[in-house]
């Protein structure tokens, strides 16, 4: 007989952790997590800078690659995504935003009633314990630490200095009443230490009776009986192995993963199921569509500084002493996050709310940090906010472990480009201002483009994403939608998904806060219903 659990969770990731707390706080509940990747037992991940070997690498990442991108001149990008306990939020760059306002009351406008500003603003504040204090808009107490960085980089006040120098306003606070502006963002670390919520949310449940982890286990199908869910076949250590559940199956596998399981399990368009060769369970055309993600374009520049990170005999210098200090307080070079400052900026006035983000880094960020080249510099990022290009993950094979094709479709809507256009010569008049024009610095891939007909040839060559896909099992009520508003799957009985493919339209911001609000609203919800 096949262990039963009264839920199963597939993915321990920025979601899958919150649920596996809350759920289990109620010691009746018995949970199984099922996480395809190894435990998050590497240094790299705790040890904030140790982002810089993942990111790029296949250590606790996937590193999937979109399809050949047509508005990208026929690149295929990186899509890192977390493969360990804490998923993304165990590789990710620890920027801790949560969009705009606004986004959240179009979620609402959608029709998707209890998912306004005013209703998400709670859990939001209810999963954080904020270093700067509790206020209106943010919480203390909470699993999840917030924190400003211990040891950030002076030259964050240079980028700070140039940005308002360009006409662009100071913003203390963007998780606040206020998103627009430019300053130091607030970070996910503990103690000068990556606060995953792997950390954050699944360590202090993790001794609960109730609660059963299994890592290195990669579901392949959910079990059925008719159109309701059971269980979860999965692969662990070369073995075909199944779980079931009482009450409901949860996919927590993040907006690449969760909607490819739900295609393998016959949860999908009728046509492209049969053409795949998978038996239908619930025509659902939704599924993988809607894909939606941050298109990023990076100047790069060359600039001798202490303050900056590199390669270079001082630089590794300056390593070594953090290592030091690191390992005596938590301090120094190593808990940088790389992305210490940026801002929410309008890359057109007459718009009501910036479509713009910046992310300024410490180093001279080229292809993922893939490429190291010698000596110090800095970058600074700019994507679009909300695009409306809409692309598809979908099956290249019936082979659970074959990943899905994802293809974003980047730029394939042509206000994207404009949009993106308007982003680089934004952000260009901060890179002209006094501040960094004092430095001396060397601009590379760049500094030729001056026609709008240059500068969208230097974007489709060079452009990447910022790691924020979502949208492929969308919440709503139309023909496109995959879950309702309480995030169960449309047509199928004990089926929801709760991760970062439920967003119905990309946030203006970082995704991993977001994710994490799903997820404590969902516990909520589910809690709500168990009694
Ligand atoms: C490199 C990078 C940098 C980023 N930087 C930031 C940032 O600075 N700030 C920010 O807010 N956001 C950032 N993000 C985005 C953010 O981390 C994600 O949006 C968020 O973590 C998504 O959460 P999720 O729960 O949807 O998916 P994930 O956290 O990716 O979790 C999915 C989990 O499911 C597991 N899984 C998948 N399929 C299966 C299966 N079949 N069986 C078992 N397990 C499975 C995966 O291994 C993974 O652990 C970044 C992301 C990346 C990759």
């Amino acid at each position: 007989m096949n262990p039963i659990f009264d839920y199963v969770i597939v993915g321990g990731g920025s979601a899958g952790c919150v649920l596996a707390n809350r759920l289990t706080a109620d010691p009746r509940i018995r949970v199984c997590l099922i996480e395809a990747g190894k435990p998050d037992n590497t240094p790299l991940i705790h040890v904030p800078a140790g982002l810089i070997a993942l990111v790029p690498t296949r250590i606790r990442n996937w590193a999937f690659h979109t399809t050949a991108q047509a508005g990208l001149n026929g690149r295929r990008l990186l899509q890192p995504r977390g493969k360990t306990l804490g998923g993304s939020s165990s590789i990710n760059a620890m920027v801790y935003t949560r969009g705009h306002a606004s986004d959240y009351d179009q979620w609402a406008a959608l029709g998707n009633a209890g998912w306004s500003y005013q209703d998400v603003l709670p859990y939001f504040k209810k999963s954080e314990h904020n270093e700067a204090g509790a206020d209106a808009f943010h919480g203390t107490g909470g699993l999840l630490n917030v924190a400003a960085l211990r040891s950030p980089s002076a030259f964050d006040q240079i980028f700070i200095d140039s940005a308002i120098q360009a006409g662009f306003a100071f913003n203390p606070d963007f998780n606040g009443a206020q998103q627009e502006g430019v300053g130091q963002f607030q970070v996910t670390h503990r103690n000068g230490e990556r606060c995953s919520t792997a950390k954050a949310f699944l360590q202090p449940a993790k001794s609960r009776a109730n609660l059963t982890v299994i890592t290195q286990a990669q579901a392949t199908g959910i079990q059925f009986e008719g159109k309701r869910a059971t269980g979860i076949e999965y692969r662990h250590q070369g073995h075909a192995k199944s779980v079931r559940a009482r009450r409901e199956v949860i996919l927590c596998g993040g907006a690449i993963q969760s909607p490819h399981l739900l295609l393998l399990s016959g949860i999908g368009a009728t046509d492209e199921l049969a053409s795949a060769g998978i038996p239908l369970r619930h025509h659902l055309p939704g599924v993988g569509k809607n894909l939606q993600d941050h298109l990023d374009f990076t100047f790069v520049f060359r600039c001798a500084s202490q303050s900056l990170f590199g390669m270079s005999a001082g630089s590794v210098w300056r390593t070594f002493k953090g290592f030091w200090s690191y390992v005596k307080h938590r301090h120094g070079l190593l808990t940088t996050n790389f992305a210490e400052a940026g801002g929410f900026i309008r890359s057109d006035p007459s718009l009501t709310i910036p479509d713009m983000q910046l992310h300024f880094c410490i180093a001279m960020v080229v292809e993922h940090g893939k490429r190291l080249l010698r000596g110090e510099g800095y970058s600074l990022h700019v994507c679009q906010l909300r695009p409306q290009s809409r692309g598809t993950v979908s099956l290249q094979s019936t082979d659970p472990m074959v990943p899905p094709l994802i293809d974003p479709r980047y730029l394939s809507h042509e206000e994207d480009m404009t949009a993106m256009v308007s982003g680089y010569k934004a952000t260009r008049r901060i890179l002209d201002a006094p501040a960094f024009r004092q430095q001396a610095r060397q601009e590379l891939f760049t500094h030729e483009a001056q026609s709008d007909s240059e500068i969208r040839h230097l974007i489709r060559e060079r452009a990447e994403t910022i790691y924020h896909p979502v949208g492929t099992c969308k919440m709503g009520s139309d023909a496109m939608a995959v879950v309702d508003v309480n995030l169960k799957v449309h047509g199928i009985e004990a089926l929801r998904v709760v991760d970062a493919s439920v967003m119905p339209t990309l946030v203006g911001g970082n995704t991993n806060a977001p994710t994490i609000m799903i997820a404590e609203k969902a516990a909520d919800l589910i809690l709500q219903q168990f009694a």
